[in-house]
């Protein structure tokens, strides 16, 4: 009997002590987080009485976090996105080069036919006219039909992110080779994780990103990592680079080199086809106007 009326005055009691904090809490919230436009509750924009995120300056949620760029993607899958640089979209080699006897550049010889462009064997390398460091590249190739030739003699060609570190192009449809040296390995370090490769004449889709090394007075802080999609399949996950590619031997980074190159295709005498080329440089969380 005692109890229950001590029950029945503490539930009031409770109810408005919660009554105190809850409104205390609101009044507390209203003064933290931003106005909602109308339409719009609080919250929508984020709230500033949330914890913070650990190591960098900015609540969960925080409505002053700033918002990344806006990016139009493209009409159809693979196609350029309104922030990217198209280096071919199927018309002429304006955005390359090639390097003359005396490293001088000259326009390209390769030949530019029905939307897509071909090495022009034994002409040399192309190399874009821009640098370029940390990119995301769409690239898309394919090997001669009929084929000719066989290992690392078919179809070869490749991309070389600042001319130095090869994501292979190979014809690697029913043609043995070193798995290390097929289509979409780090050539001569790691062979892709699966082999994706369509049938001479027919079209593979890269989309590479390539993180760049950074060094410091002369001496590698951070090497090379590179992540490749080949035909839609991931083949290499932020895989380590371990140094510009090299032939028979194991690769290092013995020299230092600038922060930006410019991008090459190789010639490797087999006249592989490329089209629908475009690259963008890696942005940076919460650094909009990077880029
Ligand atoms: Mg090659």
């Amino acid at each position: 009997m005692l109890f229950s009326s001590i029950r029945r005055a503490a539930v009031p009691a409770i109810a408005m002590l919660a009554a105190v904090v809850a409104g205390f809490a609101l009044v507390l919230a209203q003064a933290t987080t931003p106005a909602p436009p109308a339409g719009q509750t609080p919250g929508d924009l984020g709230f500033t009485d949330t914890p913070m995120l650990p190591g960098i300056p900015w609540h969960v949620h925080d409505p002053a976090r700033p918002h990344p760029p806006v990016v139009t993607p493209a009409a159809t899958p693979g196609g350029a996105p309104s922030d990217a640089l198209v280096l071919f979209d199927g018309r002429d080699l304006a955005k390359w080069a090639q390097h003359g006897p005396k490293d001088e550049i000259q326009p390209p010889k390769w030949p530019v036919r029905d939307g897509y462009f071909e090495v022009g064997p034994k002409t040399g390398a192309l190399y874009t006219r821009d640098s370029f460091g940390s990119v995301q590249l769409h690239i898309e190739w394919a090997s001669p039909t009929p084929p000719a030739g066989n290992s690392q003699g078919r179809g070869n060609s490749g991309v070389l992110f600042m001319g130095l570190y090869e994501i292979q192009v190979l014809d690697t449809f029913n043609n043995p080779t070193y798995a290390d040296g097929q289509a979409g390995a780090i050539y001569g370090q790691w062979p892709p994780l699966a082999n994706v490769a369509r049938k001479p004449g027919e079209w593979n889709v890269y989309d590479i990103v390539f993180e760049a090394p950074a060094f410091d007075n002369g001496k590698l802080v951070t090497p090379a990592h590179q992540t490749v999609f080949w035909n839609g399949v991931m083949v290499h996950n932020r895989k380590e680079v371990m140094g510009p590619m090299i032939y028979r031997d194991v690769a290092s980074y013995k020299t230092p080199h600038p922060a930006e190159l410019p991008l090459m295709l190789q010639d490797h005498s087999n006249p592989v086809r490329y089209r629908n080329v475009w690259i963008r440089r890696l942005g940076a969380y919460d650094r909009p106007e990077q880029r």
